[in-house]
């Protein structure tokens, strides 16, 4: 091995390029090796191509409501599976093209290559040792399917191989209802294909409170079949794919496995590290700094399953670059002339993480914000509630479905966090999140202004119905603007 390099980064996805970011402004002595397509994950077959088929398909969708506002004609229109497929594929080309100008330009410190871990200070790519200060491990994740399941060859889909179909159906299986799963499954229901759903978790899209998940299962049951419960088990028969869960059966064209993802962190190496691994064989990672014990080695994104989010992913990957490159320009650590171009902490730095935040684009969007029910104390908690079926702006665009709660401490006031399945959830949860980070208290957000009319004044309602609850409820101020009471009606909240 030659002189080592400050750090090598595994994994040119979201944490990767956000690692590297901040690595090439302090070094120029890095590798950064990707095996696989470049273009990450997000762009090439995750957030980006997900959102671009469930817009198409709430555009297909809107005409049940047609109708309703008096517009005519909506039953002349159809969804032409393969054109909507093959625009999805060119905006993702868009936007795979976009992320690859991050590592374009690199030269020789991009490399394509399966890389292992073989110490603290070591990495093999292909065959090749490279001795390094430190390393950034962003390798990601992948769908998991059922080894059996391989052998319905092709229509067994994941969002891996979905979006690459010439078209689909018109029979699909999605199975899991987790963020991804009940995603997809509403989508393709809206666009005309016949979807069966199953799902052994209750919690569907990864709501833990119990009221909004029974909203949201009622509300999905209008759109697909869906079965919880019991797990699923595939068969050939003659036509297809026989998909049973306890007594329910359907035969399919396709199925989706949704069941999660994997991190790729077997056969990595990480063995070699010398910390202890848990039974998934994932070391102890501390979320403030990324670091994997006190080693010169940091693990950020979906590989750590933390928080298998982009914008987590992003920070992780910048957290770790920071850090790693601590680690690598100490004094005791870099040659006498390292080219450090702007100063590096001699530690790795401790960072504030952001309030929890996930969003679901289904519709009504689920979303969840800072603490879940699930985390709550009750006998410390209060939630405020509304439901958007009487909620004007709602009621006006036809989208008035679903509820949102907020939770509040009682003693103080304090907003602890929200879940919502609501419309337009994911403008709303970002409202709470700055609120729950700002660590506001219901009162304080009552203060705030809101305008009329919009879907606010629904979150608004949640927080008179908090307000009601919190143990100063009966001396609350008369003092300011928040305690200024709804009108008591439906039209002009
Ligand atoms: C369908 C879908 C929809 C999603 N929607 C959203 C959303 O709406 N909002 C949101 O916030 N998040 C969403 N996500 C999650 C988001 O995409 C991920 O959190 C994010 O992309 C993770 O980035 P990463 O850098 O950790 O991993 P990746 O982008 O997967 O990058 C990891 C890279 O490492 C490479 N690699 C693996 N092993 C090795 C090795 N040994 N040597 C070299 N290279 C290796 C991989 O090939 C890959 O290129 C979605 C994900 C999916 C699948």
């Amino acid at each position: 091995m030659s002189q080592p390099l400050d750090t090598l980064i595994i994994g040119a996805g979201t944490a990767g390029l956000a690692a590297l970011r901040e690595v090439r402004k302090r070094t120029d002595r890095y590798l950064i090796v990707n095996e696989g397509p470049w273009g990450t994950t997000c762009a090439r077959v995750g957030c980006m191509p997900s959102k671009a088929l469930i817009e198409a398909a709430n555009a297909f969708h809107r005409r049940h409501a047609f109708e309703t506002f008096g517009l005519r004609g909506a039953e002349g229109l159809t969804a032409d599976i393969a054109a909507v497929l093959q625009r999805v594929r060119a905006l993702r080309d868009q936007f795979v093209a976009g992320a690859l100008q991050a590592t374009d330009t690199l030269g020789a410190a991009r490399m394509a290559g399966r890389a292992t871990v073989l110490g603290p200070n070591a990495v093999d790519i292909d065959g090749t040792p490279y001795a390094t200060r430190s390393i950034i491990i962003a390798t990601g994740s992948r769908p998991r399917v059922p080894d059996e399941w391989l052998a319905f060859g092709d229509r067994i889909l994941t969002t891996d191989t979905l979006f690459e179909q010439p078209t689909l159906g018109p029979r699909v299986a999605v199975i899991g209802m987790g963020v991804i799963g009940v995603e997809i499954a509403q989508a393709l229901a809206r666009l005309g294909i016949e979807v069966a759903a199953f799902t052994t978790s209750p919690h569907l899209a990864g709501l833990k409170d119990p009221t909004l998940n029974a909203e949201l299962a009622a509300l999905l049951k209008e759109e697909m079949l869906l079965h919880t419960g019991a797990p699923a088990e595939l068969r050939e028969v003659p036509g297809g794919i026989e998909v049973s869960s306890g007594p329910n059966r359907v035969v399919v064209d396709q199925v989706i496995a949704a069941m999660g993802r994997v991190p790729n962190i077997e056969h990595l190496g990480l063995e070699t590290l010398g910390v202890p691994l848990d039974k998934r064989g994932m070391p102890a990672v501390n979320p403030q700094t990324q670091q994997i014990g006190d080693l010169p080695v940091f693990l950020a994104g979906d590989a750590n399953t933390h928080a298998p989010l982009l914008h987590e992913a992003a920070d992780e990957g910048h957290i770790a670059g920071i850090n790693a490159m601590a680690c690598a320009l100490t004094p005791a650590a870099a040659p006498a002339a390292a080219p450090a171009a702007i100063p590096t902490p001699p530690t790795p730095t401790r960072f504030q993480r952001r309030t929890p935040l996930a969003i679901v684009f289904c519709d009504p969007q689920v979303a969840m914000v800072g603490k879940r029910l699930a985390d709550l104390d009750s006998a410390h908690t209060v939630t405020g509630t509304v439901r958007f079926t009487n909620q004007g702006r709602a009621r006006a665009a036809q989208r008035n479905r679903g509820a949102l709660h907020v939770y509040a401490d009682r003693a103080t006031g304090r907003l602890q966090g929200a879940e919502m399945c609501a419309p337009a959830a994911e403008h709303l949860a970002h409202l709470l999140a700055l609120a729950v980070q700002q660590k506001l208290t219901v009162h304080d957000l009552l203060g705030m202004p809101f305008y009329h009319p919009v879907l606010e004044e629904g979150l608004r309602t949640a927080l008179r119905d908090a307000a009601r609850q919190l143990a100063d409820a009966a001396n609350a101020p008369e003092s300011d603007l928040a305690s200024c009471p709804a009108l008591g009606v439906p039209a002009l909240e």
